[in-house]
């Protein structure tokens, strides 16, 4: 049982880390910088650990920014506004993003300015053989180490851990929370200490500051991606940017 409960735990804050770490905060806003070898290995720890639900970074880097500039629109890629409910708007989602993973969306260039691309690596990655390897792989584990059956029913959640992460903040942190600041969209702080979602959760705060690299504003807005951050900076892994807090 203990060991299901880590491979959950690992996969989960595993993969919501390089989405927020790598995916949102370096692809689509910049917060930090980094060398090419190093942007390479957090595509492949993002792969490793997105696994079967990978997401490409620049199509998230270029629909993301496209959420941000017309967000609760009806431009908006994921708007619950927009939507019939959760998994409509995850569909419309998966749509708008399939088009620009592969090339068929045309969309203002701004969106798509220093975007990390690695074409190669994510057709690869994106390929069914690969993203069923991985799915594979998870059954497998669970054979191997589940107690009973119904430990089968997190299974879905492995599959699909990459658009789950998204899916949360897109539709809830727009739906349920408190709000900082009076902005124009909808977007709330989901819970007031986000440990469960690493920062993401302080969504509201995040639409008012869109290049602040420490998702938490009031003291007890904890967000464990921006200490992971702040060490990564020390290490010399990325360097921060001096931006001042803006939008
Ligand atoms: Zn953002
Ligand atoms: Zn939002």
């Amino acid at each position: 049982m203990l060991a299901i409960i880590l491979f959950f735990l690992i996969h989960w804050y595993f993969s919501l880390f390089f989405q927020t770490f790598f995916h949102h905060r370096y692809a689509a806003h910049k917060m930090f910088t980094m060398s090419p070898g190093w942007e390479k290995v957090f595509f492949v720890l993002s792969w490793i650990f997105q696994g079967s639900s990978y997401i490409g970074v620049r199509a998230y880097g270029v629909m993301h920014r496209m959420h941000h500039a017309y967000a609760d629109t009806e431009d908006d890629p994921h708007s619950p506004d927009f939507a019939e409910g959760l998994f409509d708007m995850m569909f419309k989602t998966k749509k708008i993003y399939s088009k620009i993973f592969f090339n068929r969306f045309v969309t203002d260039e701004k969106f798509a300015k220093g975007v990390p691309s690695w074409e190669r690596f994510e057709r690869f990655a994106d390929g069914w053989f690969v993203r069923v390897g991985w799915g594979l792989f998870y059954v497998a584990f669970y054979a191997a180490f589940a107690p009973n059956l119904w430990w089968w029913l997190l299974l879905p959640l492995h599959f699909m851990m990459g658009p789950l992460h998204g899916a949360i903040i897109n539709w809830f942190a727009h739906r349920i929370g408190y709000r900082n600041f009076e902005v124009t969209d909808k977007s709330r702080n989901l819970m007031p200490v986000d440990i469960f979602m690493m920062g993401e959760g302080y969504h509201n705060n995040h639409h008012k500051f869109g290049a602040r690299p420490n998702f938490g504003v009031k003291w007890h807005e904890l967000d464990p991606t921006w200490f992971v951050i702040k060490i990564f900076n020390r290490l010399n892994i990325i360097q921060l940017k001096k931006t001042p807090i803006a939008a």
